[in-house]
């Protein structure tokens, strides 16, 4: 079993967080298989590869490699299309399952949605938090979007006969769970559990603490994001699905939350929040998708909101020292290797790196010559 690192009184989760929009971008850029030409006229929630829709309408005006620029004519004008105004109370356990098949649906790590609520298992624990560390998107969505979640999960769980269904939030995000906990109550079905800011967390864990020492545990672990495409699938609107994005980091004195759209460019959300724009500096590293230090980039030109984005910090540059052997990387090592020695049993979760007092970027130095 994986070490589970306990990170409580992190900086980062003490941030205030700030909670906007930004909807209306000049232009945004989408991957595209299909030859598709300039100047075409494109509707909003059109399909321009498969899985991917333009969330504006406008013209296209570029053609690159395989992408293509659309600029907003902020005209929102949109294809007719079949969206459906389904209603929860008449939707089967056979339709759940066809949209998901038909859609492909899959979950972060890669299963079909479908196949796993046909394993019927007794316990659905759904996870509302991000894994990675210092995002906050997966709260604030159901937060933001609480009543129709919500009621969905109560269906699944009559429909697919679950015995019990518990929401879990790490108690970290106490500012969000207060929002939810007032609609939490009127579903007797849904039981909330919190838990510490447990890091890498796996469903190992997870059923360990749910079930404490009950072994006989039989549960399928989904998380808040799973239960948002159920929803937009049985919409038949998968393209209007929320995207929200974490803008934080230690040389930021708050955490954004910004709800956007896909194909959207980094620089264009910074230029508009004058605030971030202030604070970043030439003594900044950015991450992508983690406060640790796992993904860092080197320009913020060509970084595009996709439906991988999930976050970007800006922490300050600080000098690496040399090693003085004092062993705190390998005590965190979830995997047990030696983080000076990298291997490929790494799951690149940056605590060593996190903890190293020497400031040494340990997950850089995998693969190259440089030794520590
Ligand atoms: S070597 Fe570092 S990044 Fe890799 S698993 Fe161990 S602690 Fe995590
Ligand atoms: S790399 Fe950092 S954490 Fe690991 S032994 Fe050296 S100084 Fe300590």
């Amino acid at each position: 079993m994986r070490k589970q690192i306990s990170l409580n009184n992190l900086d980062i989760d003490k941030k205030e967080q700030v909670f906007l929009s930004f909807l209306s971008p000049e232009a945004i850029y989408l991957s595209s298989q299909e030859n598709l030409p300039l100047n075409k006229r494109i509707f909003k929630n059109e399909e321009i590869s498969p899985n991917t829709y333009s969330s504006i309408s406008g013209l296209i005006t570029s053609v690159y490699n395989d992408k293509i620029v659309i600029t907003n004519d902020f005209k929102e004008e949109e294809l007719s299309n079949d969206k459906k105004k389904f209603i929860l109370d008449k939707i089967s356990q056979k339709e759940i399952i066809t949209n998901l098949k038909k859609n492909n649906i899959k979950t972060l790590n890669d299963k079909l949605l479908a196949n796993l609520l046909e394993e019927q298992k007794e316990v659905l624990i759904i996870k509302c938090f991000d894994e990675e560390v210092g995002l906050v998107n997966a709260p604030y969505i159901l937060s933001k979007y609480t009543e129709k979640l919500l009621s969905l999960i109560d269906k699944i769980y009559s429909l697919f006969c679950f015995k019990k269904v518990v929401l879990l939030f790490k108690a970290k995000d106490n500012n969000i769970i207060k929002k939810c906990q007032e609609n939490i109550g009127t579903y007797p079905n849904i039981r909330t559990r919190l838990i510490n800011n447990y890091y890498p967390l796996t469903n190992e864990f997870i059923n360990s603490l749910v079930f404490l020492n009950d072994t006989n545990n039989d549960s399928l672990i989904l998380s808040i994001y799973d239960i948002l495409e159920i929803y937009y699938s049985l919409k038949n609107s998968l393209y209007a699905k929320p995207k929200v994005i974490t803008i934080s980091g230690n040389v930021l004195d708050k955490t954004y939350l910004i709800e956007t759209k896909i194909g959207v460019k980094i620089t264009e959300i910074l230029d508009n929040i004058r605030e971030i724009k202030d604070m970043i500096n030439i003594d900044c590293h950015y991450f992508l998708n983690s406060y640790f230090k796992i993904k860092r980039l080197d320009n913020l030109e060509d970084l595009i909101v996709t439906n991988d984005f999930k976050g970007i910090f800006f922490n300050k540059k600080v000098n690496e020292e040399p090693c003085i052997n004092c062993g705190k990387c390998y005590n965190v090592c979830p995997v047990y290797i030696n983080p000076k020695n990298i291997n490929d049993k790494c799951i690149k979760c940056g605590l060593c790196s996190y903890y190293c007092p020497s400031n040494i970027s340990l997950l850089e130095k995998k693969g190259s010559d440089e030794h520590v």
